[in-house]
C-alpha cells in the first residue's frame, strides 16, 4: 500500500491566531505537509496523487493506497464538511485506509463520534495521527506547540474508546532534549492503555521559514549526527510493544528549505545506515 498526501484546506489553531500565530517552531509553511497536493475536490486530489505514485510502479499491479490528509490540522473546522471530504475519499475502492493529521485539542466528540460512523459504513480503518513529539511540558512551551500532555491524554482515550486508531508523531534532536528525555517520551507511548496502534519516530529537521532556523542561524545549536540519530532510535524501536506498528523511523524534510542536518537529505544513506545499525543491535 501507498500512501497519497491529500489537503481539506483546513487551517491550524496554532497558526491563525486562535492559540497563537507562530505556529510550532519546527513547523515549515505547508503546515507540516510540504508534499501534499493542490487544494482540489477529494477525488481529483486522489487521482492526481495516484498518478504521481503509480508513475514510479510497475504497471496495472493493483496497487492500494492510504488517502492521509497530512498538512496543519483536519479535525479543525465545520465536521460536516470535513466529514463528507473524508468520505469522498473512502468511497473510493482504491483508497483502504483513511488517515487524518490533527491535534488533540482539535477533536470534539462530535468529530470522532461521525468518524466512528465512516469506519463503521466503509468496513475500513480510520488513523487519527497525532503530532504529539514530546510528552516533557518545557519542550511543548519551547516548541509552542499550545497544549499540554493531559490534553493528549484525554483526546487519545476519547479516540481509542471509539475504536479509532491512534498514530503518535515523536521528535529526535530538540537540542535541549538529553537522550533520556527522548527515551522517556518513548516509554510513556509504550506504556499507554489501551496500546498505542502507530508511532512515527522523526528526526528534527531545522527548516529555512521556521522560528527553529532563526534560532539556528543564530547559535547554531547541536543538531544529530546519523550515527547519534541511529543509536537513539534503536533505543527507542526496543521499548516499544510489538503491537504497536512503527510508520517511520525517519523522514526526508523538503530539501530546498532544509537547513540542518543536512545528511538526512540522503535518503538512501540514512536508511541503509539504519537498516545496518538495527540489523547489528
Ligand atoms: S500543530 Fe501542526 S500544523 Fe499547526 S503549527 Fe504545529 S506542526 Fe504546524
Amino acid at each position: 500500500m501507498y500512501k497519497i498526501s491529500l489537503q481539506s484546506g483546513c487551517s491550524c489553531p496554532n497558526r491563525d491566531g486562535t492559540i497563537s500565530r507562530g505556529g510550532c517552531t519546527f513547523c515549515s509553511e505547508g503546515g507540516s505537509g510540504d508534499f501534499a497536493a493542490a487544494l482540489l475536490p477529494v477525488d481529483e486530489q486522489i487521482e492526481l496523487g495516484i498518478k504521481m505514485v503509480e508513475s514510479k510502479l510497475p504497471k496495472n499491479s493493483g496497487h492500494k493506497f492510504i488517502a492521509y490528509f497530512q498538512s496543519y490540522t483536519n479535525t479543525y473546522g465545520d465536521t460536516q464538511r470535513l466529514i463528507s471530504l473524508f468520505e469522498d475519499a473512502l468511497k473510493d475502492e482504491r483508497i483502504l485506509v483513511l488517515s487524518i493529521g490533527t491535534r488533540p485539542d482539535c477533536i470534539s466528540d462530535d468529530m470522532i463520534s461521525e468518524l466512528r460512523k465512516l469506519q463503521d459504513k466503509y468496513d475500513k480503518k480510520i488513523w487519527i495521527e497525532l503530532g504529539l513529539q514530546s510528552v516533557h511540558d518545557e519542550t511543548a512551551r519551547r516548541i509552542n506547540r499550545g497544549y499540554t500532555l493531559k490534553v493528549f491524554d484525554d483526546a487519545y482515550r476519547r479516540l481509542k474508546d471509539a475504536g479509532l486508531s491512534v498514530i503518535v508523531h515523536v521528535i529526535i534532536g530538540f537540542p535541549w532534549e538529553e537522550e533520556e528525555d527522548i527515551l522517556a517520551t518513548v516509554r510513556y507511548l509504550s506504556e499507554l492503555t489501551p496500546v498505542l496502534d502507530g508511532i512515527k519516530l522523526q528526526l528534527l529537521h531545522v527548516l529555512k521559514g521556521t522560528k527553529l532556523g532563526e534560532e539556528y542561524e543564530k547559535e547554531h545549536f547541536h543538531v544529530l549526527s546519523l550515527p547519534e540519530y541511529c543509536s537513539i532510535l534503536v533505543k527507542c524501536l526496543k521499548l516499544l510493544p510489538a503491537e504497536t506498528v512503527v510508520h517511520r523511523i525517519t523522514g526526508d524534510g523538503p530539501k530546498k528549505i532544509l537547513i540542518a542536518p543536512l545528511w538526512s537529505g540522503d535518503k538512501k544513506r540514512v536508511l541503509n545506515t539504519i537498516n545496518k545499525v538495527v540489523r547489528e543491535s
